[in-house]
């Protein structure tokens, strides 16, 4: 596990080109919704787990979602899926980045520190949004035109005190398909 520390670089050009990358991708990645209602802590972890058999290296998830809507643990689920034990897998105060060594790596981000895209340029957002393993970022609505625009969108909504609203965008493709199917027959079997 190794943590990595924000370093300041001015990098404006780059961030100019990574806007004009996005607007160009995001007319060819089609998304398929799914609306989810998890009733406990374990079936999030459960349908994270889904999601997390379906990943493949190169994919980014991002996280969005009130402060204890769920984030953290849908992350320990996915981590899971990948061979990361959950409990590597935390969201300490002053850590943006940390990246899990694994089977396939795992780089979970916390941007909630961030004020927005320019910072992310900074720490090199870039770099680590394409890098060979799977991506998380929790807090992802604060660098949202720095994202591929084919990346998987998790969307918490609290209902109540261990209900939560998951909705999920993933690219239209068919290896998502079984996790559609298996992650909606959770609440119903739980
Ligand atoms: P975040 O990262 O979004 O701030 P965390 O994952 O750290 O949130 O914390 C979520 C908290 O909410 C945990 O204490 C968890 O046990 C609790 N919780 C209760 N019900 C659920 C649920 N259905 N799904 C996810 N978390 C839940
Ligand atoms: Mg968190």
């Amino acid at each position: 596990m190794r943590a990595v520390q924000v370093h300041r670089a001015a990098c404006h050009e780059r961030s100019l080109a990574l806007r004009g990358d996005a607007a160009d991708i995001n007319l060819m990645c089609i998304k398929r919704h799914l609306r989810l209602t998890s009733n406990s802590p374990a079936e999030t972890l459960a349908i994270a787990r889904e999601l997390g058999a379906a990943l493949r290296p190169g994919d980014v998830v991002g996280l969005t979602g009130d402060l204890g809507a769920g984030k953290t643990l849908f992350c320990k689920g996915v981590g899971e899926a990948l061979g990361i034990p959950p409990d590597r897998i935390v969201s300490p105060t002053f850590t943006i980045v940390t990246e899990h060594a694994g089977p396939v790596p795992l780089t979970h981000i916390d941007v909630y520190r961030l004020s927005g895209g320019r910072e992310a340029d900074e720490i090199g957002m870039r770099e680590l949004l394409s890098g060979d393993g799977v991506c998380l970022v929790e807090w992802a609505e604060k660098i949202a035109d720095r994202l591929p625009t084919d990346c998987i969108q998790v969307t918490f909504t609290i209902l109540g005190d261990d209900r939560r609203e998951i909705a999920i965008a993933a690219p239209d493709l068919p290896r998502f398909d079984a996790f559609r199917a298996r992650s909606q027959r959770i609440h119903l079997e739980g």
